[in-house]
């Protein structure tokens, strides 16, 4: 027995393989609506479901749920099976598509006229929602509650064959207008919406409700545990009624708390909306909640992974903190990604006493001593990063003052003479000695320095773009602002054009990650890097830079 995560729902399971209550089966699905791209929420779910399906040997489907015509796209289709599978969740062969069950469900609809336990209505939306009563108020009945059952098989009919306009009629479930629990009065099944469906053209104009569609596909594809978060609990007795009222295979709804996650919104509607208005740059824009995003931006499956597991899964509501995901990335990366110096604010330093040229050797990795060593070359002239010199430095300032020395990494000690200015005052060269018994490893020298630096060769290092992202939002919880626009953080990108990059980063290919000594870790972006100039972004900080 391997060991298994310790929630509800693996005890669930544990139970109901005791009594053999699947015969011993575990099937579990994600079942995404192609009206989006993934997001981190979505990435948890994923992570459970599949991890479910693998930790009990069992099976694990992607099932498309495309009910709703008018919101989906093949777009979003093709992004989410990447997402899937880059997350490492394999599903095989088992992919579906709602859609494809559309006539097995119009005859279970059938089924259910047949028992004189659906009716189709004309009442608008609009009046449905008004008569369907409140808490403390039970509903009114529709005045088409009550026609035949011939009536109803041929209304019906006539709705799938396109005879009525769109709104105009209503399938609706037969059970009770005064039921404690609004789900389960008199509940749509199906509307009529005369829309092109990406995957079925025009071959249906009435389309399910979620309540009616979830169960039933469920149930066609054999799921046992049909996992899904706290806001369908309400919906249960809904999805236990169509399935019990069919007599057809029951699989278990059971909800746990979906993910909140601080600093950014999650629902796919305000995601589209940020990118139809332009807040970001599409959906895969690095500072978004999507999985193309952080994909982009850096992060590894891992590291989604051992936050689904950080996060755990609960049946309570709670907001987790993005610095939690922060942690997830900056742990992964700290085992997996190269070293390296870059210089993204460059001041020139010029080394007044050397002359020519030669390479040090550096670490690629101290995690990880397999990824071994690489050759630097060290010149005359070099860029340093121009918060490591200060002029009047406050106490306790380590690096690089004038008259004062400090290690260039994996090089030699230097010792500022002299600060070149430009008119305006401002720095534009620092004129340096080097001690040449001081080279690193060599041993010649007990001379100790406080401080050590990155710098990159001015002779030898590229250029590159360097993008930093912050919070998307400047509030934990946007969503729960009825402007949430409004707390857009209006500086989560910065651009920088030119920094420089040690030149054993110019073959780096995109999606690469390293970490920029002292800075952070980076990836190469896939989107706007060129062989002449890469883009970085940056992934996560090397600490939380919100401590204080
Ligand atoms: P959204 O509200 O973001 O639009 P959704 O629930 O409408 O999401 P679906 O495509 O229907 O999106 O979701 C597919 C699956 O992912 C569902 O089983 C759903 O419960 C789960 N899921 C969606 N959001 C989250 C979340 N924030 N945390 C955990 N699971 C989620
Ligand atoms: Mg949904
Ligand atoms: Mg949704």
């Amino acid at each position: 027995e391997n060991e298994k995560p310790k929630n509800f729902i693996y005890e669930i399971i544990d139970e109901d393989i005791r009594t053999n209550k699947w015969g011993g089966r575990v099937h579990t699905r994600f079942p995404p609506e192609p009206n989006g791209y993934l997001h981190i929420g979505h990435a948890k779910s994923i992570c459970l479901n599949y991890g479910i399906a693998r930790d009990y040997n069992g099976k694990f489907n992607l099932r498309f749920d495309d009910t709703n015509p008018e919101k989906e796209e093949t777009e979003y289709v093709e992004s989410i099976i990447e997402d899937v599978k880059w997350l490492g969740a394999d599903f095989e062969d088992r992919i579906f598509y709602a859609s494809d069950y559309f006539e097995q469900m119009y005859q279970y609809a059938v089924e259910l006229i047949k028992k004189g336990k659906a009716y189709v209505c004309d009442l608008s939306a609009e009046e449905i929602r008004k008569t369907r009563g409140t808490l403390t108020e039970p509903g009114v009945e529709s005045p088409y509650r009550n026609r035949t059952v011939e009536e109803n098989l041929d209304l019906f009919e006539r709705m799938r064959k396109g005879e009525f306009p769109t709104g105009s009629k209503t399938l609706r479930a037969k059970i009770d207008m005064a039921s404690p629990n609004l789900n389960l009065r008199d509940p749509v099944m199906y509307r009529i919406l005369h829309a092109e469906h990406h995957r079925q053209g025009n071959k249906w104009c009435i389309y399910p409700t979620y309540d009616w569609a979830h169960g039933l596909e469920d149930s066609i594809e054999g799921i046992t545990h049909s996992i899904c978060t706290l806001e369908f609990e309400n919906h249960r007795p809904l999805y236990d009624w169509f399935l019990d009222e069919l007599n057809i295979y029951h699989p278990q709804q059971i909800e746990f708390a979906r993910l909140n996650l601080s600093y950014t919104v999650m629902s796919k509607r305000r995601l589209l909306q940020l990118v139809k208005d332009g807040y970001v740059d599409g959906w895969d824009d690095p500072r978004m909640p999507t999985i193309s995003g952080l994909r982009r931006r850096g992060f590894t499956p891992e590291s989604l992974w051992n936050f689904a597991e950080l996060v755990g899964v609960a049946k309570r509501d709670a907001m987790t903190d993005i610095a939690l995901l922060e942690f997830a990335i900056r742990d992964d990366l700290n085992k997996r990604a190269n070293r390296a110096m870059a210089v993204l604010d460059p001041v020139k330093v010029v080394l007044v006493n050397y002359e020519g040229e030669e390479e040090v050797e550096a670490v690629n990795n101290p995690e990880d001593p397999s990824a071994g060593t690489r050759k630097i070359k060290f010149t005359k002239e070099l860029y340093i990063d121009r918060a490591d010199f200060m002029e009047d430095p406050p106490k306790g300032f380590r690096r690089l003052i004038p008259g004062g020395e400090v290690r260039l990494r994996y090089a030699y000690i230097i010792k500022c003479e002299e600060v070149i200015k430009d008119d305006n005052g401002n720095i534009i060269e620092l004129r340096c000695t080097y001690d040449p018994d001081t080279k690193s490893g060599s041993g010649a020298s007990n001379k100790k320095v406080k401080g050590t630096i990155h710098w990159v060769s001015a002779k030898y290092a590229a250029e590159a773009e360097v993008r930093l992202y912050d919070r998307l939002f400047t509030i934990e919880d946007p969503a729960a602002e009825k402007n949430w626009l409004d707390y857009i953080n209006p500086v989560s990108l910065k651009v920088i054009e030119n920094a420089y990059i040690e030149p054993s980063l110019k073959d780096s290919k995109p999606g690469e990650i390293f970490q920029f000594e002292r800075q952070g870790y980076f990836c190469v972006d896939s989107k706007y890097s060129t062989p002449e100039k890469l883009v970085f972004n940056r992934t996560v900080t090397l600490k939380d830079s919100w401590a204080k």
